[in-house]
């Protein structure tokens, strides 16, 4: 039995890792490259292994650091079932249509501009297959996925749908328990549950993302962001939140929803600026049976996404008119790291007025706008432009969608005493400084600890 870490080794997009049984080969997510353009793009195109030889794929959530290249498996002849939770299912029917949708946009953008040609890394008529591939499963139910592996979904407390998967594999009449991890989710996070820890593991692959970091709890972040719109508002300014449509926009719709009921921020309008997280929020109200189950969330499932300050622009005019709006607003405008997407106009717009505010509210990886921005550097390059930088840059954490340091910590630490038999841990999805303080915060507690390198096989 052995894993193939085939993305998200030693740095944080790309997820995919191959799982070799009984002489089949299982892929875990089949996830986008993103960061540098170029290299991703290099990297996008490189398949994991020969199609012929991929059996099935197992996939932890939607984010399309996870999901985004299964189109691309199906471009180049993938025929075999995808297996996803429901609500995963839902989610990537909305946004493997928009990544389709990009890498098209992508392609036509670079013909007209300078003139190079360049397939799309798929169409829209390949995210469309791939839905019909994608089988929907319930949590807590094991099904067979080759003979050999036998994979039962658990809470990952992430994003709506999120899982980490229990892996059973039997080979040569032994069997082990591998559990990867998927992305791991915080403690507390108003809608989603909580993160289940592995039961039984013989070994695990854990994400790392946050692996040397300590979140603000989700109070303070509650409190933070008050107080960032109640200034700004005072300021006549207003606040910009890039955030990715799944996930954040719907912890900050919900914080924004309580605040304003409670009087804690003034009644200004909250703009959704994406007709993705629109979408997005439309399979939200679809699912409560992802949602935390507490009586109160499951009575206000319906109207957690609706109240009066709240408006969602799905038209393109109508984004524009607001870029040109006057008066304190919030505007929550769906990116990728600030890489693309709707918020680029604001922030063309607004990231040189002193009097609004950039709140950031999620992950920015390396080389991308989003870093740049966090980091406050005195002029971006937006659209090729020069815009300087005046913009009160504020970052909150506490609604980051992955668990801090201590919170994997207690994760795997309540593993360990349901899993006397763990033994091999190997981080995945983190930058390469941080898994290295990572392992060794682990290493000093008692764990066998590897940061596999890409394209490395090991057994286990
Ligand atoms: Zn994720």
């Amino acid at each position: 039995m052995e894993i193939t870490f085939a993305g998200a080794a030693r740095e944080v997009t790309g997820s995919c890792h191959l799982l070799h049984v009984n002489g089949h080969t299982v892929a875990l997510d089949c996830g986008m490259f993103q960061g540098k353009r170029q290299e991703s793009a290099e990297k996008n195109r490189r398949l994991p292994l020969p199609i012929k030889d991929l059996d099935a794929v197992v996939l932890s959530h939607a984010h399309i650091d996870h999901s985004g290249r299964l189109p691309y498996l199906i471009a180049e002849g993938y025929s075999k079932t995808i297996w996803a939770t429901s609500a995963t299912r839902d989610l990537c029917a909305v946004m493997l249509a928009d990544s389709a949708h990009i890498q098209e946009k992508d392609a036509e953008f670079l013909a007209k501009r300078h003139k190079e040609f360049i397939e799309p890394l798929y169409g829209m008529r390949h995210a469309v297959r791939t839905m019909d591939l994608m089988v929907g499963v319930p949590y807590n139910k094991p099904f067979d996925v080759v003979p050999g592996v036998r994979a039962t979904y658990v809470d990952a407390g992430h994003i709506l749908g999120s899982a980490s998967v229990v892996l059973d594999c039997t080979e040569g009449g032994k069997t082990k328990r591998l559990v990867f991890s998927g992305d791991i989710g915080r403690s507390g996070l108003a809608i989603i549950r909580e993160p289940v820890p592995p039961e039984g593991a013989d070994a695990l692959i854990m994400e790392s993302t946050y692996g040397n970091r300590e979140h603000e709890s989700v109070e303070g972040a509650r409190a933070k962001l008050a107080q960032m719109v109640r200034e700004t508002a005072a300021r006549g300014g207003r606040v910009l939140i890039p955030a990715f449509a799944v996930g954040r926009t719907q912890e900050v719709i919900y914080a924004l929803h309580s605040l304003a009921r409670e009087g804690a921020i003034p009644s200004i309008p909250i703009y959704v600026d994406s007709p993705l997280a629109i979408d997005v929020t439309t399979v939200f109200e679809m699912h409560p049976e992802s949602f935390d189950r507490s009586e109160e969330m499951i009575q206000k499932a319906k109207d957690l996404f609706r109240f009066e300050l709240l408006h969602y622009t799905r038209d393109v005019e109508e984004s524009k008119a607001l870029s040109r709006a006057h008066g304190p607003m919030v505007i929550i405008a769906a990116s990728g790291m600030m890489e693309a997407g709707r918020i680029l106009h604001h922030l063309a717009q607004g990231a040189s007025d002193p009097r609004n505010t950039i709140l950031v509210v999620g992950f920015q990886a390396e080389h991308t706008l989003g870093r740049r921005v966090v980091e406050r550097r005195p002029v971006l390059q937006i659209f090729g432009e020069d815009v300087p930088l005046h913009a009160r840059v504020e970052v909150i954490d506490g609604y980051s969608a992955h668990a801090d340091r201590t919170e994997m910590m207690t994760w795997l630490g309540r593993g360990r005493d349901k899993s006397p038999g763990l033994r091999q841990v190997w981080l995945v999805h983190g930058e390469a400084p941080v898994q290295d303080e990572f392992k060794e915060t682990l290493t000093a507690v008692g764990y066998s600890v590897d940061c596999p390198e890409p394209h490395t096989r090991h057994a286990f």
